[in-house]
């Protein structure tokens, strides 16, 4: 590998992934931007190098100033936090390509207008975490995953990536693998996209916003399904993939839902937090996407509060090295019990709203009790049944809502299948015990 290509991928974390496994793309995409960015500086010379004229030195001055300018989008997560409906962002302008992440500038926001600082305070700092290129604009220019800073250079409460790394640092060895499931349900006109509009009047003064909504017919016929009369968004789908790939993300597939409106995506396999990483950047994407399509995109994990209708998840699928290697199903089942013991620690965690998603019908089981079982959907761990006729695999926690963090999900699992299972990061934490920068 090419020296610097080497450097890039240390700093990306690719040097503790073994051959085994996968490349993992946070590293394939920076890659990629410094081989563009090398390429401009290292053209093939077509004279040879002794026929070549000099040009003026005033002259490198005017092409410094021709050469084109990088669009850097930082984007950070807003003080609803981070279940994917409140991304902010804004546009810096750098002279040149930045070869890795570390050497982006810092920068800050106005806090008071994100409710995340007091207005006599207000400066919250940006510490970008992750890049990759932007599809969305033409030419070369990058979007930028941001930490969220106090001025001490602690973390704020929304910005969850600097307590997951750590996780993910006490054990790299295990080189554990994501695949996460992002449900998500698209809505135009105030309701799901394919629901018919209501024809009926209202019949109270305060009606059930329910009834202001027709209702399609029932589930069934939409899952997977390809028809004018069955599927209801998927030019959305298909071009958020696109961008997706575009970017660089690591997204493998998608899917229609069983709801109408309702769609799938699945990032990974990813390895530790480069998943939290390409589940955030594609939410963003997702929301970029539907913005400018005039639609919006809902990650409630139960638009429409009945059982007769699905709700929307995000299976987080989970394997370390030793569960991948012959006789792993012994490590996955008692990663199963572990996970278990802790089943309302980590339901407290898997998303705002879930337990109206985790009923008992639809897929789920019910929030209160906890059950791992082969190929069964109506787990709250599933595991694939090759799992169980190879001896070794994966498992599926089929708990966690579609406005997850991707972080504090993949980091939790993480701690309580392999490590002491004693995190309480997450939960009534304290950022400020926590220093991740030494200065501004
Ligand atoms: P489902 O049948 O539940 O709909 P999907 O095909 O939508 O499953 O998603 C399965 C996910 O699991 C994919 O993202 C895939 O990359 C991921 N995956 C496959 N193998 C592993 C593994 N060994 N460890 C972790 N994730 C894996
Ligand atoms: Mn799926
Ligand atoms: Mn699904
Ligand atoms: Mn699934």
């Amino acid at each position: 590998m090419h020296k610097a290509l080497l450097a890039a991928a240390v700093a990306c974390g690719l040097a503790t992934v073994d051959a085994f496994s996968v490349t993992p793309l946070a590293a394939r995409a920076s890659v990629k931007l410094q081989s563009a960015s090398a390429r401009a500086g290292l053209k093939p010379l077509r004279t040879p190098l002794s026929k070549v004229k000099l040009a003026p030195r005033a002259a490198s001055g005017l092409s410094k100033m021709q050469m084109a300018k990088v669009k850097a989008e930082y984007i950070w997560i807003g003080g609803r936090g981070g279940g994917g409906d409140d991304y902010r962002s804004k546009t810096r302008v750098l002279d040149s390509m930045p070869k890795s992440v570390d050497e982006l500038p810092l920068w800050n926001y106005d806090g008071s207008s994100t409710g995340q600082a007091p207005g006599s305070d207000s400066e919250v700092f940006l510490k970008p975490a992750f890049m990759c290129k932007d599809p969305m604009r033409e030419g070369d220019h990058i979007l930028v995953l941001c930490e969220m800073l106090r001025p001490d250079m602690t973390p704020i409460k929304e910005s969850t990536r600097t307590l997951a790394q750590a996780i993910f640092d006490q054990a790299p060895e295990e080189v554990p693998w994501y695949g996460i499931e992002q449900e998500y349900t698209l809505f135009k006109d105030g309701r799901p996209m394919g629901w018919p509009a209501s024809t009926a009047r209202p019949f109270n003064k305060n009606p059930d916003p329910l009834l202001q909504f027709g209702y399609p017919g029932p589930q069934g016929a939409y899952y997977c399904a390809v028809g004018y009369d069955v599927s209801f968004g998927r030019l959305i789908c298909e071009k958020h993939l696109d961008v997706c790939l575009k970017a660089g993300l690591n997204v493998g597939g998608i899917n229609g839902e069983v709801m109408p409106g309702q769609w799938e995506y699945q990032v990974g396999p990813a390895v530790g937090i480069e998943a939290g990483d390409h589940m955030h950047m594609s939410r963003f994407l997702l929301n970029r996407v539907c913005e400018e399509a005039g639609v919006l995109v809902s990650f409630d994990p139960k638009p429409i509060p009945s059982d007769d209708w699905n709700g929307a998840g995000c299976h987080t699928n989970f394997s370390t090295k030793k569960m991948r290697a012959e006789g792993g199903y012994e490590i996955i089942k008692e990663a199963c019990e572990k996970l278990g013991k802790n089943h309302a620690k980590h339901i407290r965690l898997y998303g705002e709203g879930n337990e109206r998603r985790l009923t008992g019908n639809c897929e789920t089981n019910s929030i209160n009790s906890f059950k791992w079982g082969v190929a069964d959907r109506g787990a709250s761990i599933r595991i694939p049944r090759f799992t169980a006729r190879d001896n070794r695999g994966y498992m599926e926690d089929r708990r966690p809502a579609s406005n997850v963090d991707p972080y504090v999900v993949t980091a939790l699992i993480f701690d309580t299948c392999v490590l002491k299972g004693d995190t309480n990061v997450f939960e009534g934490y304290n950022a400020k015990s926590v220093k991740i920068a030494d200065k501004i």
